[in-house]
C-alpha cells in the first residue's frame, strides 16, 4: 500500500551536497589527503570550523530562562529592530520595514515563496542558483524558472532577465524574483553598483504590469567586497512600486550555522499594507515552525544593538574575511595562469568553474581525493573550506581534466 501521497514517492533521500561532504570526511578520516571543497561553512586553514569568539561569548552569557522560554511567534521586537538596523542603519528605509524571525535565511526564503507567489507559479532567479531554491519552491508546490545569468562579457545578463521577467508577468500576473548577491552561491559573483541600478530600473519599468516582489538573499552580506549599503539604497528606491524583501541570515554573519536564526524583512511605505504583510508572515511562522531559537536570537540582538560588542564581532569577522580573501587571491592567481573559466570573483564562500562536463569531472576529481559539487554548467568550489596551501593543487587537478569552456548561463 502506498502511504506517501503521489509526488512525494520519488523524493531524493539526502541533499546531494551533504552526501558528498560525508563521503569526503569519511575518506579524510581514513588518512587520505582530501580536499573537501563542498562545505558551505568557513573553515580555518587547519580544517576546524572558524568561530567568532565574541559571538560564542554572547551565546554563553544568554540567561538560561531566556534560552529555555518560547520566543514570540514573529521573533522578539529587539531582534527585528537589530536586523532592521543592521540592514538600513537609521536610513529612511528603516521606517518602512517589517519582518519576522525565521530559522536561518532558508526560513526567510520559504516565507517569501509561500506569501508572494501563488501555488503552481514559478519564482524567477538566475540560471546558476543555490539548489535549495528549487527544493523550497517544490516543497511548497511552486516551481522555479531561470534567466541566463551571464552575458558574453561575463556580466549580469540584463537582457535575459528582462525577457524572463516579462514572460513570468505575462503568464502569472505577478513575479517573485530571488537575487543572491553579494557573493552569489554558487558562482561567487557580486553585482556591481551599475548592475543594481539596472535591475532596479528594469523592475520599476515593469511595476505597472503586476505585483513584483524582489527577494534579496543577503546571506553573505558581510563577505562582499562592496558595502551592502550600495545595493540597499539602490533597491530601496523601488518602494512602493515593487515589494522589496531581504532574506537575512545569522548563519554566515555570525558563523553560527547551527543556531538557525534568520529573518525575512519587507519594505513597504504604506502602513496598512505593511500591517497586512506582518500579519501574513506571523501567520506563516505559526503555521510552520512556530518560533525560532530564543537564546540565539537574544545573543545576536545584544551584539547588533550594542556598539561595543558589535565592533568586537566586526573585528573578529574581518580576520575571517581576510582568511578567505587570501584564498580568493591565490585562486585568482592560479586560475588565471591555468586559464580556467569562471566569473568575476572578489570574495565569498564559493566560486564556479564553467564546464559542460561537470558530473564527469567531479567524479574523476574524487579519484585524487578532491571533492567539488557538480551543477548544471559548472563545478561549485567552496573556497570557504579549502586551506590556502591546497588551492594550487585544486586548480591543477581541475586543469588536468581539460576543463575549457566559455562563460554561459
Ligand atoms: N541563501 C544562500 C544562497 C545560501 O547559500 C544559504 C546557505 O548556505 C542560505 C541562503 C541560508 O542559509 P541559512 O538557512 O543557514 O541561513
Amino acid at each position: 500500500m502506498a502511504f506517501l501521497i503521489p509526488g512525494r514517492t520519488t523524493r531524493p533521500a539526502d541533499d546531494p551536497i551533504f552526501a558528498l561532504n560525508t563521503e569526503a570526511r569519511t575518506r579524510a578520516r581514513a588518512g587520505e589527503a582530501v580536499i573537501n571543497a563542498t562545505v558551505g561553512s568557513l573553515l580555518e586553514d587547519d580544517g576546524s570550523l572558524a568561530l567568532l569568539e565574541s559571538v560564542v561569548e554572547a551565546l554563553r552569557e544568554t540567561p538560561a530562562r531566556v534560552a529555555a522560554g518560547y520566543a514570540p511567534i514573529g521573533g522578539t521586537p529587539e531582534f527585528i529592530e537589530a536586523v532592521t538596523r543592521d540592514l538600513f542603519h537609521d536610513g529612511e528605509a528603516a521606517k518602512w520595514a517589517t519582518g519576522v524571525a525565521t530559522p536561518g535565511g532558508t526560513g526567510a526564503l520559504r516565507h517569501a515563496i509561500a506569501n508572494f507567489l501563488a501555488p503552481g507559479d514559478a519564482l524567477l532567479t538566475t540560471s546558476f542558483y543555490w539548489g535549495p531554491y528549487k527544493t523550497l519552491a517544490e516543497e511548497s508546490d511552486r516551481a522555479i524558472r531561470t534567466f541566463t545569468m551571464f552575458d558574453e562579457k561575463g556580466g549580469l545578463n540584463l537582457g535575459a532577465f528582462e525577457k524572463e521577467l516579462d514572460a513570468v508577468l505575462e503568464k502569472q500576473g505577478r513575479a517573485l524574483v530571488f537575487l543572491n548577491s553579494p557573493c552569489h552561491n554558487p558562482t561567487g559573483y557580486s553585482f556591481d553598483a551599475g548592475e543594481w541600478a539596472a535591475v532596479r530600473s528594469l523592475v520599476e519599468s515593469r511595476a505597472e504590469r503586476g505585483p513584483i516582489t524582489v527577494c534579496l538573499d543577503v546571506a553573505y552580506a558581510r563577505f562582499g567586497a562592496q558595502p551592502l549599503d550600495v545595493m540597499v539604497s539602490e533597491m530601496s528606491k523601488l518602494v512602493p512600486k515593487a515589494l522589496v524583501l531581504f532574506a537575512w541570515s545569522a548563519s554566515k554573519t555570525f558563523l553560527e550555522y547551527g543556531q538557525r536564526v534568520g529573518a525575512l524583512v519587507a519594505l513597504h511605505s504604506d502602513d496598512a499594507e505593511r500591517q497586512r504583510i506582518t500579519n501574513a508572515l506571523s501567520f506563516s511562522c505559526r503555521g510552520t515552525w512556530s518560533n525560532v531559537n530564543a537564546g540565539a536570537m537574544s545573543a545576536f540582538s545584544r551584539i547588533l544593538l550594542d556598539p561595543e560588542r558589535r565592533a568586537r564581532v566586526d573585528a573578529e569577522r574581518a580576520r575571517c574575511v581576510e582568511l578567505l580573501g587570501r584564498r580568493v587571491a591565490k585562486w585568482n592567481a592560479c586560475t588565471t595562469a591555468a586559464e580556467l573559466p569562471y566569473p568575476r570573483y572578489d570574495g565569498g564562500f564559493f566560486t564556479t568553474v564553467f564546464t559542460d562536463r561537470a558530473s564527469e569531472v567531479a567524479l574523476d576529481l574524487k579519484k585524487d581525493g578532491i571533492f567539488v559539487v557538480p551543477q548544471a554548467g559548472g563545478l561549485r568550489i567552496a573556497l570557504a573550506s579549502v586551506a590556502e596551501k591546497d588551492v594550487e593543487r585544486l586548480v591543477g587537478a581541475i586543469q588536468a581534466r581539460g576543463v575549457r569552456a566559455t562563460p554561459r548561463g
